[in-house]
């Protein structure tokens, strides 16, 4: 499900990025928060550069935070696991309509992607998964989530997506005993979305 809002974080500081690991670590380790969320949103103008009111930057915020716990938390189990996957967001891709080459196999349910666009983030996400040797998935929708891990078995995953999404899947992946890994969109909207290739490549 998409956040009622859209946002673009990709002009934020990148300092933002390491001041939410920060915080995350924080209450994860010591169950606290070292800043509040409203300061970190004044001290990043995250209003002035996104467009969004107050309440939906905490939300936001919070997500993010809550993303960065999680990681966190689950990362030594995820570090020893053997067979994992890398689930992306179909509105990654460079093209959303018939440009887009990607093949989609409604049994799995996934797109595979054709590697027609070099500067498809998709394309370079996939890249960078395979050499690491994970099985990857393009998904329409969070749903297909359970449907293909009822029919593969994995000890990990990775996943990209909006922070709703993220949240959902956490907790069934949490249900089934498999540990993750997430990556949020900086950029959401459902189209044309966009995640940091080099947060991925730093998970995987
Ligand atoms: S590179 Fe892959 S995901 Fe990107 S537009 Fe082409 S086929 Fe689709
Ligand atoms: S932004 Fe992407 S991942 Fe989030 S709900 Fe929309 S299509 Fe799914």
């Amino acid at each position: 499900m998409p956040y009622k809002f859209t946002f673009d974080l990709s002009r934020i500081s990148r300092f933002f990025f390491t001041e939410i690991a920060k915080v995350g670590y924080e209450k994860g380790v010591h169950k606290k928060v070292g800043k509040t969320t409203q300061e970190m949103i004044k001290k990043f103008k995250i209003q002035e550069a996104t467009g969004l009111n107050l309440s939906d930057a905490v939300v936001l915020l919070q997500d993010l935070v809550d993303l960065q716990v999680r990681n966190l938390l689950e990362r030594e189990r995820f570090v020893q696991t053997r067979k994992r996957a890398l689930f992306l967001p179909h509105c990654s891709r460079k093209y959303m309509d018939n440009r887009c080459k990607a093949v989609f196999d409604p049994n799995i349910p996934s797109y595979f992607c054709a590697r027609c666009s070099p500067d498809c983030l998709i394309n370079k996400a996939v890249s960078i998964a395979k050499k690491e040797n994970y099985d990857v998935y393009i998904l329409p929708g969070g749903s297909c989530v359970a449907r293909i891990l009822m029919n593969k078995h994995y000890d990990g995953i990775v996943g990209v997506a909006c922070g709703e999404e993220i949240r959902i899947s956490s907790e069934m992946l949490k249900d089934i005993g498999v540990a993750g890994q997430a990556i949020p969109l900086i950029k959401n909207g459902c189209a044309n979305t966009a995640f940091n290739i080099e947060t991925l490549h730093r998970i995987l």
